[in-house]
């Protein structure tokens, strides 16, 4: 891949992290309070507890996103970002477009998905 390709995708990475990060934190620290509010005051309210649920299966998913821009940008420093970690192709760049943080190309993806294997 080329450099200003892969600056590119560098700061759209850059720009995903900041917006994820930002996110991440406003829905910890409305989890936070929900904890401190439901076992305090609350803790016979089984309604607050579910909606207490929700705000924290959102904030696994944007850690789960977060850990893989972190293992994207890694890539982009070692100089094998847009190569397949399964079968070392290269990405096709429609996909990378719209996912920056993919580590593998679609065939392997699926395959992935397929076999149940990570
Ligand atoms: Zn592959």
């Amino acid at each position: 891949m080329k450099k200003d390709q892969i600056k590119k995708y560098h700061q759209l990475l850059l720009k995903a992290k900041h917006d994820l990060t930002s996110n991440v934190s406003k829905e910890e620290a409305e989890g936070r309070d929900a904890v401190s509010i439901e076992a305090k005051d609350f803790g016979d309210m089984a309604t607050e507890a579910s909606g207490q649920e929700m705000s924290f299966a959102i904030s696994d998913a944007g850690r789960r996103s977060l850990k893989e821009i972190d293992e994207a940008l890694l890539r982009v420093q070692e100089n094998t970002y847009g190569t397949c970690i399964r079968c070392q192709k290269p990405i096709d760049e429609a996909r990378l477009d719209a996912v920056p943080h993919a580590a593998m190309c679609i065939a392997c993806a699926e395959a992935v998905e397929r076999e149940g294997v990570r």
